[in-house]
Order: structure tokens, then C-alpha cells, then sequence
């Protein structure tokens, strides 16, 4: 789950790393009146959508004065803002960040995220940041270092020490920085974050040390423990079939093709989309309904897959292992009384008591089209998505 640049910045702040000052808005209005009260020479305007690349493509806006933070934000309000995380629809923009803009000395880089391959938290710490980091991970590697730790013993310190001399920063920078990275490490494991990233971090002409930017990712397999987090989730970004999806609990992810996918278990939902390339056609999406589906369940899948124009022909794949098949079954039949389901649906149902389940389609009087094997129910789904 991605938080707003502006959520994470309280969120920062509640753990003494220093973020510019500033405030959320909605509307023009607003924008102009946090500028005002805010004072000062400079000001900055921040698009708050779940995407990087703002900078770049004319999401974050430097102003004079309160005046032109409010022509900003008419302009940013309600528009769409396309970077290279958007794609090419792009989002729009509901919410501004304004603040009083930062005199920047210098640009650095430092996040914390996963590192799957060897279990275990890891820092990314750059004395260059900025709008050119992908760049600079390209072409220059070494510039960009990295420390694992455990997070037993992430004492602040320590870490801190390890990075903050390789930052090039005088001895007053250099204290503010350890004790950075030891609030930042702190916050990363209580919050059960997937990524935290400020990029810039910056030195300023005055020395100090602080966040410009803030993106904080946090792992949804821990969001029943993060309450208070979990509230705060933006759902205006999703599409219609992906908030769906969210509120019953099954996992789906939008393709393009015009096959339509409904698998229990996200194994299964992979090899499914392999066979229907494997047969020449195109999966429409990745959809998981889950080990213990519910009619429920199964009823929102055919909603969301019938709701996608591109789709042409639905497979369902079902292995019984947790999940009975001929409970399946029944959702199946619910769920195609209550939609109106005018395509050609394929099932292949295999595992426990896939034979009730089977007879139990067969005999619902509706239109299903039954597979023994993965491969034939593949090949049928495609071969009825072309006709
Ligand atoms: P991103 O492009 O989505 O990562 O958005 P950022 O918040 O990182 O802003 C992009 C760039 O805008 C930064 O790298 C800065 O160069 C510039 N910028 C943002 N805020 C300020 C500010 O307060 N002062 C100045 N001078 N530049 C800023
Ligand atoms: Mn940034």
C-alpha cells in the first residue's frame, strides 16, 4: 500500500526527521491561504498522486508568491498528470502538497527497503539524488551504497556512522545525517514498510538536513497490525474492477488481452496465463479468488471480468485442494443467475469432489462449457475469445 508524499511526511515528522514546512490541500483556495500564512520568498507546489517522476513531468511547480501558488494549483487541481510510473493515461490530481520551498546546497539519496534475495532490510544511500537517480543506478552503481543489517541490531548509530562519512558533509551535517538514518530505521521496521525513499534528501545552505521528498510503501500483509495506516489508503487511484477487487478480498491485476481468468491460487493463476499464451491467445488479467473462495467471491470475479470490454471469453480454473468443488460449483451457478453473463464461460474443475461439481454444472441449465484437462479448457477459452 503507497502512502502520499504528504502522509509520509507527518509521518516523518512524528519521528523528528525534519520535512519542509507546509500543507495539504484540496482546492485553489486553500493553496493560497497555507502559502500566506506560511510567508517567505519561495514556494513549492507538489501534485500528490501514488507515482514518482512529478518533477519531471511538471507535477512540482516552484512560485513566488501566494498568488501564483493559487494559478498553480487551478491548474494542477483535477488535471492529469502523466510520468513515466503513470503510464500513459496517467492520474488525476486530487490533492496538492504546498510548502515553503527549500534553498537546496545539495541533493542526496537514501531508502530502505527488502532485499528478497538475501532476507534481510537493506539501506541505499547516495551522496548524489535527485530527479536523476535511475540514471545514476545505471550508469554509475558504485555511487550508491548499500548496507544490510538485521534488524535486531539496528542500532542508530551504528549504521549511520557507516554511511554518514561517505556523504562528503561537514561535522554538523554529518551528526544530523546518523541520526537520520536511525529514526528513519526505526520508523521502516514499526511501520512494516515495504520502501521508505526521500529523493532528495538535501543539505541546505544552512547546513541542515532534510527530507524534500518522502514515498512510503507499506506491506499489505501487515496492515492488519498498522491499523491507523491502513485508514489512510487512497482507493481514488484504482480503477473501478481493482477497488472492487480490494473490498472482496480476492487479488487482481488488469492485462489487456480479451481471455478472462478466475483461478484459486496465484500459482495456478500464472501457469493458467501461460497455457493461454501457450494456445495463442491473450489473458485479459491475472485474477486470484483465493484457497477458500466464497459465492460472494465468485460472484464479484465474474462481475469484474464481465465489466472489462476487452474480455471475450472467461476460463475459470479451479483446483479443489482447501476449497471443495462443488461448493465452487454453487458460486459458479449463484453468481451466473445474478449476472447476466452473455459470453462463452469455460470451467475446468479438478481436485475434491470435482465430480459433484461437474454434474452439478451440467445440470444448471446455464451455459458452461466443461474442460477435464488445463490445457483443453485453455485452448477452448481462446478459440471461443477469437470468434
Ligand atoms: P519527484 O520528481 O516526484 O520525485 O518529486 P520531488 O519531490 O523529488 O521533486 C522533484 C525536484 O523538484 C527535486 O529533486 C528538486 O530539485 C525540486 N524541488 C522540490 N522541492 C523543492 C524546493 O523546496 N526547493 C527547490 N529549490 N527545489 C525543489
Ligand atoms: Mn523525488
Amino acid at each position: 500500500m503507497k502512502l502520499h508524499e504528504y502522509q509520509a511526511k507527518q509521518i516523518f515528522a512524528s519521528y523528528g526527521i525534519r520535512v519542509p514546512e507546509g500543507g495539504w490541500v484540496k482546492k485553489p483556495e486553500e493553496a493560497y491561504e497555507v502559502a500566506r500564512k506560511l510567508g517567505g520568498e519561495q514556494f513549492v507546489v507538489k501534485a500528490q498522486v501514488l507515482a514518482g517522476g512529478r518533477g519531471k513531468a511538471g507535477g512540482i511547480k516552484l512560485c513566488k508568491n501566494a498568488e501564483e501558488v493559487f494559478k498553480e494549483s487551478q491548474q494542477m487541481l483535477g488535471s492529469r498528470l502523466r510520468t513515466h510510473q503513470t503510464g500513459a493515461e496517467g492520474v488525476v490530481v486530487n490533492a496538492l502538497l504546498v510548502e515553503r520551498a527549500v534553498r537546496i546546497k545539495r541533493e542526496l539519496y537514501l531508502s530502505l527497503t527488502i532485499d528478497r534475495s538475501i532476507e534481510l532490510p537493506v539501506i541505499l544511500a547516495s551522496a548524489q539524488g535527485g530527479v536523476e537517480i535511475e540514471e545514476l543506478a545505471r550508469e554509475k552503481p558504485e555511487a550508491i551504497l548499500k548496507l544490510h543489517f538485521e534488524p535486531e541490531i539496528a542500532t542508530s548509530q551504528f549504521l549511520g556512522r557507516k554511511l554518514a562519512y561517505r556523504m562528503g558533509l561537514t561535522e554538523k551535517a554529518t551528526g544530523e545525517y546518523i541520526a537520520l538514518v536511525g529514526r528513519l530505521t526505526k520508523l521502516f521496521l514499526e511501520k512494516d514498510c515495504s520502501l521508505v525513499e526521500i529523493n532528495p534528501l538535501v543539505l541546505t545552505e544552512e547546513e541542515t538536513i532534510i527530507a524534500l521528498d518522502a514515498k512510503m510503501n507499506i506491506d499489505e500483509n501487515a496492515l492488519f497490525r498498522q491499523k491507523e495506516l491502513a485508514s489512510q489508503r487512497d482507493t481514488s487511484e484504482d480503477t473501478p474492477q481493482e477497488a472492487k477487487a480490494k473490498d472482496v478480498g480476492i487479488s487482481y491485476v488488469h492485462i489487456g488481452g480479451s481471455v478472462g481468468c478466475m483461478v484459486n491460487g496465484a500459482g495456478l493463476a500464472m501457469a493458467t496465463m501461460d497455457l493461454i499464451k501457450l494456445a495463442g491467445g491473450e489473458p485479459a488479467n491475472f485474477l486470484d479468488v483465493g484457497g477458500g473462495a466464497t459465492a460472494q467471491q465468485v460472484e464479484a470475479a465474474f462481475n469484474i471480468l464481465l465489466s472489462d470490454k476487452n474480455v471475450r471469453s472467461v476460463l475459470v480454473n479451479i483446483f479443489g485442494g482447501i476449497a471443495r468443488c462443488d461448493v465452487i460449483a454453487q458460486g459458479i451457478i449463484e453468481a451466473a443467475k445474478k449476472v447476466k453473463i452473455n459470453l462463452p464461460v469455460i470451467v475446468r474443475l479438478e481436485g475434491t469432489n470435482a465430480e459433484i461439481g461437474r454434474k452439478m454444472l451440467a445440470e444448471s441449465g446455464l451455459k458452461f462449457e466443461t474442460a477435464s484437462s488445463m490445457k483443453e479448457a485453455a485452448e477452448a477459452a481462446v478459440k471461443a475469445s477469437s470468434k
